[in-house]
């Protein structure tokens, strides 16, 4: 049984940067939001897939990283006191009988407000494993052993012996930033070209050719060696059969994101391949009080860049004004004009 819910202005689904920097856009607006994530803390795509990498395009910030840019966001949007309900999916959003909207979570979190923001990027992560037997034993180790598909801070791999495979932007990146850290680092990549920039591809030639790393290639995953959930060997084969065994501590196999909506896509929305077709100048979907932001809305000539999400996140709250505070008339203002609440202006 759910319990009662609890009552605000907006719930925003997705913690990423720009469901984070909604709470900021609609405090400005005096609106409280409550935030919903599946994963177990705040950042989206920046903290689960790019932590440490740098970011050159947030407007006025020449360089920050992934990481950084959600702690700033974090602190901006915090003295508007926002409600943070994460490691929970939201699984239903739905009418409540009068002109608000009951969303619940899969952890029988319920929450009813007046308008919903869905932030939620391509849908709630969930790893791309690799078909081997028995991978689950090694999975969800917090020393940097066993089984990653998802690096949080490169420090936890320092001194193992490492093996990387894969051969997108995500695998080669974490090449380049593991080579300095790990022990050993073997790449296994099926193909000797790799998908990843070509500067970056390059590099981790270089590295390879310096002897910094080893590559196993062309090999593919075959099986791990270990016992009581301690990883100590990943077996690769080549197109051959032939085996080879690499002593390792740690296995990250970066096979891509599974983008997959999930419960969303049964909330009644204008789908447009795993997207919510949005009307750009409010961001508001086709169901009244419902708004799409960030990565997860699509229109004509969308970018799907965080600065984008930010522009969405600003007119999605001032068209949810009317929802929220429909006996006040919203007076346009700048930040700098209103200030913070508790600042000086
Ligand atoms: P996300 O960051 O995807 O966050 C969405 C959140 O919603 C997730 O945490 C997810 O768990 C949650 N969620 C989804 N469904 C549910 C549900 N049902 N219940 C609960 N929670 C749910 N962009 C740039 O502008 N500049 C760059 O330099 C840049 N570099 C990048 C490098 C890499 C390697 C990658 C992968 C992306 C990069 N991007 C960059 C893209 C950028 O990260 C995305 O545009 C941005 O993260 C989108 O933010 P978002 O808040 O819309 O969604």
């Amino acid at each position: 049984m759910p319990k009662t819910a609890q009552l605000t202005d907006l719930v925003i689904v997705g913690a990423g940067p720009v469901g984070l920097f909604s709470v900021f856009e609609c405090g400005m607006l005096e609106m409280k939001c409550h935030v919903i994530d599946a994963l177990d803390a705040v950042g989206g795509q920046c903290r689960a897939l790019y932590p440490e990498k740098p970011i050159y395009d947030i407007p006025g910030i020449p360089e920050i990283s992934a990481a950084g840019l959600i702690r700033r966001l974090e602190a901006q949007a915090k003295p508007f006191g926002p409600v943070y309900h994460l490691d929970q999916r939201v699984v239903a959003v739905t009418p409540d009988g009068g002109d608000r909207w009951l969303v619940e979570t899969d952890t029988d979190t319920a929450v009813n407000a007046r308008a919903v923001i869905i932030a939620g990027g391509v849908g709630a992560f969930g790893p791309n494993r690799p078909p081997l037997e028995g991978i689950e034993e090694f999975e969800g180790r917090g020393d940097g052993t066993g089984v990653h598909y998802l690096v949080k801070r490169s420090g936890d791999f320092r001194g193992k012996k490492v093996v990387i495979v894969g051969g997108g932007d995500s695998a080669v990146d974490w090449v380049l930033s593991l080579a300095e850290v790990a022990e050993r680092l073997t790449v296994v990549h099926r193909r000797d070209k790799f998908r990843a920039s070509p500067e970056s591809a390059n590099k981790l030639k270089k590295l390879a050719l310096d002897g910094a790393i080893d590559l196993a290639i062309p090999f593919q995953l075959a099986a791990l060696e270990g016992d009581g959930g301690r990883l100590r060997a990943v077996l690769v084969r080549d197109l051959d059969g032939r085996m080879r065994r690499i002593e390792a501590d740690a296995l990250l196999p970066f096979y891509g994101l599974v983008q997959d909506l999930g419960p969303i896509a049964g909330w009644g929305l204008n789908l447009e391949r795993n997207l919510i077709g949005v009307d750009p100048a409010t961001c508001l979907t086709n169901r009244p009080g419902i708004f799409a932001i960030g990565d997860i809305a699509a229109y004509p000539g969308k970018l799907k860049l965080i600065l984008t999400g930010f522009s969405e996140a600003a007119m999605a709250a001032h068209a949810a004004y009317a929802l929220v505070h429909p006996d006040r008339e919203l007076h346009f203002e700048y930040s700098t004009i209103k200030g913070l609440p508790g600042g000086s202006n």
